[in-house]
């Protein structure tokens, strides 16, 4: 659907920002839009060159979904081309039958021509944690605990991968693979890894806080 572009993509800041893009546009230039205000969609997919009325048509899922829901939780608004061919501006109170078979309805509910998306202010600095699990409990516990958590990470998202030659080296972890401490305990005949992933947004002037957060919950 990258055909359905148009130079259509407007940004609105204020008290409850938001971006009121074309179907087609991809969520990549989305944000490299809305980021020269200073202002980023609030859920995202881990890939960025998809459509959003692709992902809208599905879920959208990714590390923010614990806080803000999926990205279709995140819609103000949507332009729908129905199957009589009639052009639907529907949200949850106007048309809401239409806007909420729309979001997630994979496609079968009409074409999304545009769609409004709430925003929030853009992050100044991020820091990016990876930890390694060899066993699945322990892996899911901290999950749960870290989406529950009140003062938590602002990204949280599990990973199985593939326990293969040299991973170590290649993947970047919260600790250094060639400590030779820390890289033994991943020295494992199991034949998959899990991995969490977080971040945390700070601003520079506040660093020592996000240390806090980061100390309390990684202890490795
Ligand atoms: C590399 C990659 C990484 C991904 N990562 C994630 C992820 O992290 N999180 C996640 O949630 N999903 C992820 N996905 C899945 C993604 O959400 C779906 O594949 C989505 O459909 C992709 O959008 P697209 O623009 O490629 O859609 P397309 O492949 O073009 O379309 C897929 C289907 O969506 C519907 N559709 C597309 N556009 C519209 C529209 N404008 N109006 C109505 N229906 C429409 C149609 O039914 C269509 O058949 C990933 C996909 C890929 C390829």
């Amino acid at each position: 659907m990258e055909s359905l572009q148009s130079d259509r993509m407007k940004v609105h800041p204020g008290a409850s920002p938001y971006v009121d893009v074309s179907g087609g546009e991809l969520w990549i230039n989305v944000l490299n839009e809305t980021l020269k205000y200073g202002l980023a969609p609030k859920s995202w997919t881990d890939y960025l060159h998809l459509t959003v009325g692709g992902t809208l048509s599905n879920a959208g899922v990714s590390g923010q979904t614990f806080r803000h829901g999926p990205q279709i939780s995140n819609v103000k608004e949507l332009e729908i081309v129905t199957g009589r061919g009639d052009v639907v501006t529907c949200s949850s109170q106007q048309n809401s039958d239409l806007f909420h078979a729309a979001l997630g309805g994979l496609g079968q509910f009409g074409i999304i021509t545009r769609a409004r998306i709430a925003l929030e202010p853009a992050p100044r600095m991020v820091r990016w944690i990876r930890v390694l699990y060899l066993d699945f409990a322990s892996f899911t516990e901290d999950q749960e605990m870290l989406i529950s958590a009140q003062k938590t990470f602002d990204y949280i998202e599990g990973f199985v991968i593939i326990n293969k030659t040299g991973i170590l080296n290649n993947w970047r972890s919260s600790f250094n693979p060639h400590d030779p401490v820390r890289a033994s305990q991943f020295k494992t005949d199991k034949k998959v890894l899990f991995c969490l992933e977080m971040t945390k947004n700070f601003n520079p002037e506040a660093a020592d806080i996000m240390e806090q957060v980061r100390q309390r919950f990684i202890l490795v």
